[in-house]
């Protein structure tokens, strides 16, 4: 089991307490405090007693740490006088559990090593102490080419307790060294990536016996990069049930910080069948994956993932700009234990990767699959024939252009460059079987010619973006180009919930999908694939909703 433990950065006695307190009733298991806002050195007699009232009254076991500069703190003064402050909160009828001092400290003299390992609990010290020594190295750079050797003067330490090793985290293969430091560990140890792309190692600590994880008490109270929060890490990960077995999935893009996969999927994981709550819940949890924009990169990283001996690395969604990578990993590995289904072939892209229970790999496009299913619910259950139009030409107008027309649909790929539109229906007519439907190409003005589904898969209307608070087409036009008949309007973008389109088509009385419903369906999907269950398809559509209803964002 790996602790939970919420650091604060302490700016006055009672702040700091009210804030231990809060991190008790959310349910972490100890708290850092940084002093080096509160005690600025020799003769800072009011900072000293502060630091020790801190730790009598602390309502959780604490770690007391007082960085410095160049550690990342705001520590500047002399360090014998922290270090004697740290000796004698450790003599004091109420000592700290942990005081964590730099290597770089450490190693800057033989007499300042001499009094650290004066004031903590070891098998040299005759003095009956109750506070143990957390040895750290921080670099808020990267890796730190001389990661190993730390390592190993660390590790020679046998007045440390606990070795903490944080670097901030470049990619997933920085992440997966992290683990194998922790596999080998020889005691205690912490190994933790900054900044976005080390969240996996925050999250998956359990699973490589890590010490424990740092998590904030809100998104304004971090104290390094990339640090969730309790509540995302106990509620949204699920932290708790995080094992050795835990299996491990993910979302693979860039950028992905703001992605609502973890959200649903962990909510999925945890919820199971829904019918027995815990005892149903599946052994998994699922993380953001970034990865860099490029064929190399994704290659890699998947590659190393798939390969790790102990991540258990089960599967990913895939998103931008990652998706016809997805296909074209898959394509290389054909014949080696990796299948592509019709969707993604035909799509050109995949956004699933899944393991199968005979170990080998299936890539899927569960987006063009979304489109399928949405559409004919809405048009009860008959495209045979009717008018679909698509507006846009990228890899959400392909996947439901293709799935539209094998359905056999009419389509209309209407696009703001004709030439791409052009291009891309002639393709897929190319590839089609003989009981799909025509696609065929036009102009953004023809975008409101009759039909029965129009679709907007172009990012206009979407919050945040270039054109927000515009229509992408012209409801007005589309209902008069009608006549008597009520088209679907189907919008993929889902941030709002109710785009500008979707708000005129619900005005005009017309029937509408909205992006939100997309989403929940393409996930749906893939969690089926990756558990054998059928998803929890209100629970996900429910903490989508409120997610984007209370401003959060999408992929
Ligand atoms: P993409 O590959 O970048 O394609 C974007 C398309 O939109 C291009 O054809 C582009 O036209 C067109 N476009 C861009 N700006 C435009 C503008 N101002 N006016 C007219 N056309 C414009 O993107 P994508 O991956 O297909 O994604 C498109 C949308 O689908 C995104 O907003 C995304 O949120 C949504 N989506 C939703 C889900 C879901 O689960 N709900 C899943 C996937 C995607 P040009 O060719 O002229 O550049």
């Amino acid at each position: 089991m790996s602790l939970l433990c919420v650091p604060l950065l302490v700016d006055g006695v009672e702040n700091g307490l009210a804030a231990a307190a809060g991190a008790r009733s959310l349910g972490a298991d100890l708290v850092e405090y940084r002093i080096d806002h509160i005690f600025h050195g020799e003769g800072d007699d009011a900072g000293a007693a502060d630091a020790h009232r801190l730790v009598a009254e602390s309502p959780l076991p604490c770690i007391v740490t007082c960085r410095t500069t160049e550690e990342g703190g705001d520590y500047d003064g002399d360090d014998s006088a922290r270090i004697s402050l740290f000796e004698s909160l450790a003599a004091s009828e109420h000592p700290p559990r942990y005081i964590d001092v730099e290597l770089s400290t450490f190693q800057r003299s033989a007499n300042l090593r001499q009094k650290v390992k004066l004031a903590v609990d070891h098998d040299g010290n005759p003095r009956d102490l109750r506070t143990s020594l957390i040895l750290s190295s921080h670099d808020f750079a990267g890796r730190p080419r001389d990661l190993m050797q730390r390592i190993a003067v660390m590790r020679a330490e046998p007045a440390a307790k606990v070795l903490k090793l944080a670097f901030l985290a470049r990619s997933i293969r920085d992440n997966l060294e992290l683990f194998d430091l922790l596999s080998e560990r020889d005691r205690p140890t912490i190994a933790l990536g900054m900044g976005p792309s080390g969240l996996m190692s925050r999250v998956l600590a359990p699973k490589f016996g890590g010490f424990l994880t740092f998590a904030s008490l809100a998104p304004t109270t971090v104290t390094a990069p990339g640090q969730p929060t309790v509540g995302e890490i106990l509620n949204t990960y699920r932290f708790r049930s995080i094992d050795r077995d835990t299996r491990v999935y993910g979302v693979i893009g860039h950028p992905i910080a703001h992605s609502l996969s973890p959200l649903i999927h962990n909510a999925g994981f945890g919820a199971g069948s829904g019918a027995g709550g815990d005892a149903d819940a599946i052994n998994a949890v699922y993380v953001p994956m970034p990865v860099a924009p490029g064929w190399e990169p994704f290659k890699a990283t998947l590659g190393v993932m798939i390969d790790h001996p102990r991540l258990d690395f089960s599967g990913a969604s895939v998103t931008l700009p990652h998706k016809e990578h997805a296909l074209r990993f898959a394509r290389e590995q054909e014949g080696n234990g990796w299948r592509i289904d019709g969707s993604a072939a035909r799509a050109g892209a995949a956004n699933t990767i899944a393991t199968r229970a005979d170990g080998t790999w299936l890539v899927t496009n569960t987006d063009m699959d979304a489109i399928v299913s949405l559409s004919r619910e809405a048009l009860a259950d008959d495209l045979r024939g009717r008018r679909a139009t698509i507006v846009g030409a990228g890899g959400a107008a392909r996947a439901a252009a293709a799935g539209l027309a094998d359905a056999g649909a009419v389509v209309t790929i209407c696009n703001r460059t004709v030439e791409t539109a052009e291009r891309l229906a002639a393709e897929l007519n190319e590839g089609a079987g003989s009981e799909a439907g025509s696609i065929e190409a036009a102009g953004l003005e023809k975008a409101t010619a009759p039909a029965a589904l129009v679709i907007n898969c172009t990012p206009v209307g979407m919050a945040g973006g270039e054109h927000e608070g515009e229509s992408a087409l012209d409801i007005e036009a589309l209902v008069r180009a009608n006549g008597d008949e009520r088209p679907v309007v189907f919008d993929t973008v889902y941030n709002p919930l109710e785009t500008p389109l979707l708000r005129a088509a619900r005005l005009a009385d017309l029937p509408t999908i909205d992006g939100a419903s997309m989403f929940v369906r393409q996930a749906a999907a893939q969690f089926a694939l990756w558990t054998g269950r059928e998803a929890p398809t209100w629970l996900f559509d429910r903490l989508v909703r409120e997610r984007l209803r209370s401003g959060g964002q999408g992929e």
